[in-house]
């Protein structure tokens, strides 16, 4: 088919290129009016709404409860916790002017809301009885971005970050691990992305943070992608925003706090992760639309037509809570629809056609290795939900195999140069965790970096592959967006 049908340049041709026309063209965004804005189209949104409405779930089931807080914050609530100001200054979209007259005290229109929730909590926390306090919002936050990339890295953009206030450091420490692994569960379960759950080094922490954790996910250039974090804040914002409580012997103590956020750049992720020369391959349990029934009929065959929409009729009844839709728009070939369904990554076509319902069947296509074969018409409807975990196994299959294909263990600098000779991929190799074996690391090939200190090999002992001291982390190093 002509490119121009097709819509994309082919991924295998220009991964960059075919990622930039691939979002608008499958209609999940649009480009807002001020630079590095996106609208979100209702294409992409409704896959935002589904993986956000299983996350949302997740965050309820462990105990939090959702809230708001103001867009708006006064800069003095910034300048308190000096290594948090200094981190995102330079990102910050600040309001000098409202109400048509110069303010007093300009706002900061949130980069991140640790600050304001900081405050509230100052006054919301008194007792030991007040904690945990388990929060998390939905909200929009601004970053400016000076190299805006839509979904990967844009001005503003959507996201749940939860805050939480415990009493002891133990329990901040189980609450970091334990909201990462609900984003290890997402990503794996719901968008068929293989994650690695890691420590970030101190240089790549959040602004603030004792310690950060993140997962990583690999997309298919091999490039990596920082999908979900979680910080252990420790008293740091604490202390800086008067947050005390009195402790069981009636002690004045400070909480222990956590952060963690997971934003509309997963659905980067997503394209990035499975999406192919044909366009997009969504993941069925967040595929906006999950089946598309297309018939096929000949313009001189009036009762053969009537018979294809009886059938096509019959599926959409049948179908439950399956998404699926028939594309019954007039004077479009069967051909272009099915073009116009693969580049936005429908899991499963259902083609219903004259000489197939004859037999008493249709034909199904599986968007993920493109397989096709025929069903009985009797029953397909009922059968589409197993069919649809089918294409969710074997969508999570491809990526584990990649991944796993594209992972390899280094030892020394010359084996990591050796390896990102080609095409990317993820090398593991023991690492001391000392800013310069980083340096060394990052300069031994084009846009390395240390990823993480891979959660499943912590304590592994090794020979740190840049200075050959004994190391006890096993660092994972890519190219990463
Ligand atoms: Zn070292």
């Amino acid at each position: 088919m002509a490119r121009d049908e097709r819509g994309v340049t082919p991924q295998s041709e220009d991964f960059s290129a075919w990622y930039n026309e691939l979002v608008f063209k499958a209609e999940l965004v649009d480009r807002g009016p001020v630079k590095g804005t996106m609208v979100i189209r209702p294409y992409g949104y409704r896959l935002w709404e589904l993986l956000q409405a299983d996350l949302d779930e997740r965050i309820k089931e462990t105990g939090h409860q959702n809230a708001y807080f103001p867009l708006l914050i006064p800069e003095s609530y910034l300048k308190r916790e000096a290594e948090h100001v200094d981190g995102f200054a330079p990102e910050l979209a600040v309001v000098t002017h409202a109400g048509g007259k110069e303010l007093e005290e300009k706002l900061i229109v949130r980069p991140t809301s640790e600050t304001i929730i900081g405050e509230m909590m100052s006054k919301w926390i008194s007792s030991h009885r007040d904690l945990p306090m388990l929060l998390n919002q939905w909200a929009n936050v601004v970053r400016w971005e000076m190299r805006p990339r839509m979904f990967l890295r844009t001005t503003e953009f959507l996201w749940q970050e939860g805050h939480t206030f415990h009493e002891s450091r133990a329990e901040a420490v189980e609450e970091v691990e334990r909201m990462l692994d609900c984003y290890r569960e997402l990503a794996e379960e719901w968008l068929c992305i293989p994650v690695v759950p890691g420590r970030k080094t101190e240089s790549e922490k959040f602004a603030g943070a004792e310690y950060t954790l993140s997962i990583e996910a690999m997309m298919s250039d091999g490039w990596a992608l920082q999908a979900g974090t979680s910080h252990q804040l420790g008293q740091n914002f604490t202390r800086a925003y008067g947050i005390s409580y009195s402790d069981r012997e009636n002690a004045l103590q400070h909480p222990f706090q956590t952060s963690w956020g997971l934003s509309t750049r997963i659905i980067g992720g997503v394209i990035m992760a499975h999406g192919d020369d044909s366009g997009l391959v969504m993941p069925p349990r967040v595929a906006p639309v999950q089946v598309v029934v297309v018939p096929v009929t000949r313009s001189n065959d009036a009762e053969g037509a009537a018979a294809v929409e009886a059938a096509c009729a019959r599926i959409e009844a049948g179908a439950g809570e399956v998404r699926l839709r028939v594309d019954r728009r007039e004077g479009i070939r069967p051909g272009e629809k099915y073009a116009h369904w693969e580049l936005r990554g429908v899991p499963l076509r259902v083609t219903v056609g004259a000489r197939d319902l004859a037999a008493g069947a249709v034909t199904l296509t599986r968007r993920v290795d493109g397989e096709s074969w025929t069903e009985p018409l009797e029953g397909v409807a009922g059968r589409l939900p197993a069919l649809l975990e089918e294409a969710h196994a074997r969508t999570r299959a491809r990526a584990e195999t990649m991944l796993r294909e594209r992972t390899v263990e280094v030892s020394s600098l010359e084996e990591l140069g050796r390896a990102f000779a080609g095409e990317p991929v993820f090398a593991n190799a023991p690492f001391c965790e000392r800013p310069g074996c980083e340096e060394a690391v990052k300069a031994a090939a084009h846009a390395l970096t240390v990823r993480v200190l891979r959660r499943d090999r912590s304590g592994e002992q090794g020979r740190c592959l840049a200075c050959g001291e004994p190391s006890s982390e096993v660092a994972l190093i890519a190219r990463a967006y």
